[in-house]
């Protein structure tokens, strides 16, 4: 189904055709499938800025080779419960799946695992890693930096000096579905931004400064140069966050911080510093399950205030977004749509086996 600016897909032609499209940058079929499979599942959540749109970005950082396909994570630190990966950059879906698998193991093994995971391409949506550990019983904090042209300003700064930085945090819980609560810590995503410049819509105020560092609500200085910068949530309780993940997912992780001006390059990397806890082990008498039940259970006594339909919690919106998704299929905007079909054609796959693909 088609209109003006978007067009509806189902989750599983889509699946299909961008693994066609990832196994053209030379993935084997698994990895194809893991990535296909991540950046739908990121749409299938609601956050399409994370989604298939990605895409494009994945096949250009393949072309100029900061992309590697095919690696495996190399532990550079293996000692007990501590865990250091080198992801040979390489997808980090693939990469991402292997160094949080062997973190679980470890945290099963001693209770807990703190695992640095550096040098590995765009890790997608962090809450996917959280999702991961909790679908295995257990807690999990990730610290995350970004290594590409630095978007987002310190408080205070008059222009960008880091990335979009998320933070994630998963907490299982006996009788419902976890805690996964996942953010960026600017303020707005970027391409949240490109978005309403193209439809030459403002912002509201708050979230970005012009290239002197003065408040605008124009986003084109995001967009094109010169650029001012987006700011972090919170004022200076996000900078502080932002800081943070820098220093924890790019400093400790051993993957790196930003601390250079990146020219062009499409590259997109993380490093993601992890703790994985095993609440079993650390609980006494089955505290943590029943506080946890406890405390959700008074929380949802809430009235809802005027506005609102309901009180949420972190992941819920995630799987309310997936299960109306899932049903309906969601729906790709015709510019992207062009892009992944262009990134296809770069690879030397025609518009029209991806076209076929995706119609199922
Ligand atoms: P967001 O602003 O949509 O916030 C999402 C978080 O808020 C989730 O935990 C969600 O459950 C919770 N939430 C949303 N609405 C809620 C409500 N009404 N009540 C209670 N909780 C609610 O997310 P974002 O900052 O736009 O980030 C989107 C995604 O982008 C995340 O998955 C993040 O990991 C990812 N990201 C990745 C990178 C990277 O380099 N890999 C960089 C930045 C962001």
């Amino acid at each position: 189904m088609m209109d003006d600016t978007a067009r509806v897909v189902r989750p599983q032609p889509l699946r299909d055709a961008v693994a066609r499209i990832i196994a053209g940058t030379g993935s084997v079929e698994r990895e194809a499938h893991q990535v296909a499979d991540n950046l739908v599942l990121a749409n299938l959540k609601g956050h399409d800025s994370h989604g298939v749109g990605m895409v494009p970005r994945y096949v250009d950082a393949y072309l100029e080779g900061g992309l590697q396909v095919n690696r495996e994570p190399l532990v550079r630190v293996d000692a007990g419960p501590m865990l250091g990966i080198d992801g040979q950059f390489g997808y980090g879906q693939s990469i991402g799946e292997a160094a949080m698998t062997m973190a679980i193991a470890r945290a099963r093994q001693h209770g807990v695992c703190v695992m640095g995971l550096g040098q590995v391409h765009h890790l997608g949506r962090i809450g996917h890693w959280a999702e991961q550990a909790a679908n295995q019983g257990l807690v999990s904090l990730h610290f995350v930096n970004v290594l590409a042209r630095p978007l987002v300003a310190p408080w205070g700064g008059a222009a960008s000096r880091f990335g979009t930085n998320p933070c994630c945090i998963g907490i299982p819980l006996r009788n419902a579905d976890p805690i996964i609560l996942d953010y960026a810590t600017s303020v707005v995503a970027q391409g949240k931004m490109r978005v309403a410049h193209n439809k030459g819509q403002r912002v509201r105020e708050g979230m970005l400064i012009d290239p002197e560092g003065t408040p605008t609500t124009d986003p084109a200085v995001v967009v094109t140069e010169p650029l001012g910068a987006l700011l972090t949530f919170g004022e200076y309780k996000g900078f502080g966050m932002a800081l943070v993940c820098e220093l924890l997912g790019g400093a400790l992780s051993g993957g790196g911080t930003c601390h250079q001006e990146v020219h062009g390059q499409r590259r997109v990397y993380n490093g993601m510093l992890s703790v994985l806890i095993d609440p079993a082990r650390l609980d006494r008498d089955d505290h943590f399950f029943r506080e946890s039940d406890a405390f959700l259970a008074w929380l949802r006594s809430v009235p809802v205030a005027p506005g609102f339909d309901k009180v949420r919690v972190a992941g819920e919106p995630e799987r309310e977004a997936m299960a109306q998704r899932e049903r309906d299929g969601f729906e790709v905007d015709l510019a992207t749509w062009s892009e992944i079909l262009n990134a296809a054609e770069k690879l030397g796959i025609a518009a029209a086996q991806v076209e076929s693909a995706v119609s199922g």
